[in-house]
Parts: C-alpha cells; structure tokens; sequence
C-alpha cells in the first residue's frame, strides 16, 4: 500500500543588500529547484533579481530602504514567515540600518531560523527538517490587550 504524503510548503523571505544580491542569486540558482517547492517572499529588488534571473514566483514587498524589511518583520510577527534569508552587507552602513536591526530581532523574538550568509543557507535549505512536520515552537509572547489594563479602565 502507498501512503501519499503532502509535501511540506514552507514560507521563506530572502533579502540581499546590494553588495550581496550576487550572493544571494548564485545560491538561489543553486537551489532553484528547492525553492520553487516553497512559497517566497523578498523585499523588492531583491524579488525583482529572483523572479526575472531565475524565473522564480515571489511575493514582493518594499524595497527594503523603502519599508520592505519592516514588512517582511511584520509578516514574521503574525506568524507568517517560516525562515528567512538575509544576506545583510556588515561591510557598509545602509540608510535603513534601524529597520535590518528591526527585522534579525523580530526573527529572533519569534524563533525563526535565519541565514545571514550562504554558508548558513545551505545547511537551512539541506536540513531534513526542511521537508519534515517540523514546528518550531512559537513562543507565547500574548500580552493583555489594552482593554484589559487596569490604568486604561481607570481613565474610563
Ligand atoms: P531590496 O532591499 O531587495 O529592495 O534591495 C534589500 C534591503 O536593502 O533591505
């Protein structure tokens, strides 16, 4: 008897800084095959480069000086993101510095295995885990609403 099994989707976000989007692209294309498996998300050039170099479908944000990080770091605080690859430049400032600050602390707030360069890509694309009913855990972070505070019910 064959048991038919459905194959694990994840959602994976990638951005590249400028000096690193060949980085990225050589890896990508590398692994094309497996990352057209999964559902993907990039900030905007970084999107542009995957989608028109190698043919692969992503869901576009921002660009990232523009506000695509801090989207990207949204999507991860809702839940929506199951790993993400940012190859970050630590050889020059970028004008967003406060937002890739933003976006590697929500995914290590949220649990969220990052790549910061190819090295660690490869072992995140080639893990067995990838594939598997792997969840990582999803801290309990619930905070009371502001409904629920005792000093805002006071000012009512
Ligand atoms: P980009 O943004 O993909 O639009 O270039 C990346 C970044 O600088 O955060």
């Amino acid at each position: 008897m064959s048991v038919i099994t459905t194959p694990i989707v994840r959602r994976i976000a990638m951005v590249a800084h400028d000096n690193k989007k060949v980085d990225l692209l050589r890896w990508a294309e590398f692994n094309r095959l497996t990352l057209a498996r999964h559902e993907l998300f990039a900030t905007g050039t970084t999107g542009t480069l995957l989608e028109y170099e190698l043919g692969l479908r992503v869901h576009r944000y921002l660009s990232g000086p523009l506000g695509g990080d801090q989207q990207i770091g949204a999507k991860i605080a809702e839940g929506q993101i199951d790993m993400l690859i940012f190859f970050w430049d630590p050889l020059e400032p970028q004008p967003h510095d406060p937002d890739v600050k933003a976006l590697l602390r929500l995914a290590a707030l949220w649990n969220i295995p990052v790549a910061t360069n190819t090295a660690t890509a490869d072992m995140l694309i080639s893990s067995p885990l990838l594939g598997g009913d792997y969840r990582p855990v999803r801290p309990d972070l619930d905070r009371p609403a502001t409904g629920d505070s005792p000093l805002v019910a006071a000012l009512h």
